[in-house]
């Protein structure tokens, strides 16, 4: 019999102890989980959908054995995650809201569940006393964003300031454009209000304004304008999003030195204290394959903001990639042509799937400030579109470049080396959350045959 490689070992030493929750019928499922769609890996000429199974809601306390509880993943790092208990079987309640340091079950990252930061989960096999566990399954999930990697986000804080630098509007239109495509609600907000004069303000309010925005100004420097963001963020698990410069890091520190947090993040003094566990548990950094260290994933916390809410602390995607955005979608990032449609109803555009180039039949007018960028960003998906259909029979980013012009407008082209560039943008793609995933069921999969091998010649 092949041995098993000490994670796997693990979890199929714990399998007998488990509700295998897994494959049940689900009691009910509200919200039944989108497939990933998968970026191309290897040969496979179509992306693989990740087959997620449907999530279940937790469980009621009373129905935990005392070697479960349910938590929120509030850390993650390298292999392991900080998990902060909220519900654990009778008599153990005392345990809420302190810390486990987790491991994730072998057989989630076979079904490609993926365990990300914010998510809710039930872990088991837990020793209360050393404060460890295994992460068994993940509950529901309400969102996701990418970058960094959160589940569960209620908002986004979309972050520009008003100088140094200045509101560039086609950058702005295109995190607008990223924050609109992921469905969670945002809120705009403007950095280094004092370095404007109240005219500039005024500008920058009329001018969003217009656009269909609404958005907060403040200063983190002046500790000025604070209150109605901390408002918004009561209760809300939240990720400051934007162009670098403008403040995120200074934003998130200034919202959790205002909390007076720790600079330590739990997770490392919970990983030294089971160091001796650490490494037994450690699987191998490097992957056999590609010689690369693997689980470079980023470290994400979740820090504690007023009002039970969260924030992370990894500012996210500084290059917006609107790898969500199709042609057809993309009208309705954009709140101008959201209104227009709305005001014209119950008239529609003749064609059911016009994208408002202003033909015949088409009530969205031209007339608005951002027509131009909607029609370049348009240009730019529909590029990618069809160079993604010829090229891997899919969609996926990263084949047109940009040339700048007239008025300065970006123009989106296709890329002409076809073979040559899909080696750069599979470099790219490979950044992407879901080919960590696949990286990390390769690099586990490397690690049992390895293993297996290895024992079986002996
Ligand atoms: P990030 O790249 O978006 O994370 O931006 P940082 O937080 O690193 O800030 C970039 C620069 O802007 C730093 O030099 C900060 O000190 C500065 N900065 C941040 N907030 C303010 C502010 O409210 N006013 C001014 N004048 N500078 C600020
Ligand atoms: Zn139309």
């Amino acid at each position: 019999m092949p041995l098993l490689p000490s994670t796997a070992a693990a979890a199929a030493a714990a399998l007998p102890r488990l509700r295998l929750r897994l494959p049940l019928p689900p009691r009910h499922c509200p919200q039944p989980l989108a497939p990933l769609r998968r970026a191309p890996h290897h040969s496979s000429p179509h992306p693989r959908l990740l087959p997620l199974a449907a999530a279940l809601p937790p469980p009621p306390p009373e129905e935990l054995p005392p070697s479960q509880a349910t938590g929120l993943v509030a850390a993650s790092q390298a292999n392991f995650m900080r998990v902060i208990v909220d519900a654990a079987a009778p008599g153990l309640e005392h345990h809420r809201g302190s810390d486990l340091l987790c491991v994730v079950r072998a057989l989630l990252k076979k079904i490609r569940r993926r365990v990300l930061v914010g998510d809710r989960v039930l872990v088991g096999a837990v020793d209360w006393a050393d404060r460890r566990g295994m992460i068994e399954d993940v509950f529901e999930r309400r969102s996701e964003v990418a970058d960094p990697p959160v589940a569960n986000v209620d908002r986004l804080v979309v972050l520009f300031s008003l100088d140094q630098p200045r509101p560039e509007p086609a950058t702005l239109t295109r995190f607008l454009v990223e924050a609109e495509s992921t469905g969670i609600p945002f809120v705009l907000v403007f950095n280094k209000a004092e370095l404007v004069d109240e005219q500039t303000i005024t500008y920058w309010r009329d001018r969003l304004k217009s656009w269909g925005y609404d958005p907060l100004f403040l200063s983190v420097d002046q500790q000025s304008g604070f209150s109605a963001l901390e408002e918004m963020l009561e209760g809300q698990t939240t990720v400051v999003v934007g162009p670098s410069g403008v403040g995120k890091s200074s934003l998130i520190n200034a919202l959790r030195h205002n909390q007076n947090i720790s600079e330590e993040d739990p997770i490392h003094k919970l990983l030294e204290q089971n160091s001796k566990w650490f490494g037994e548990q450690r699987v191998g950094t490097v992957s056999k394959k590609s010689g690369k260290g693997k689980h470079t994933t980023r470290h994400v916390s979740l820090l504690p903001v007023a009002g039970g809410g969260f924030l992370a602390d990894t500012p996210g995607f500084n290059q917006p990639s609107l790898l969500k955005v199709t042609k057809q979608s993309l009208a309705e990032t954009f709140p101008e042509i959201r209104k227009m449609l709305k005001e014209n109803e119950p008239s529609k555009c003749l064609f059911n799937d016009c994208v408002h180039l202003g033909e015949h039949g088409c009530v969205v007018k031209g007339d608005w400030e951002r027509y131009p960028y909607y029609l370049q960003m348009l240009d730019e998906i529909k590029i990618r579109e069809t160079i993604q259909l010829r090229t891997f029979g899919t969609k996926r980013e990263g084949d047109v470049r940009y040339k700048t012009g007239i008025m300065g407008v970006k123009q989106a082209e296709p890329r002409l080396e076809l073979k040559k560039h899909r080696r750069v943008s599979r470099k790219k793609i490979n950044q992407s959350i879901l080919d960590e995933i696949e990286d990390d069921i390769d690099d586990l999969e490397d690690d049992y045959w390895f293993d297996a091998k290895r024992h079986s010649r002996r």
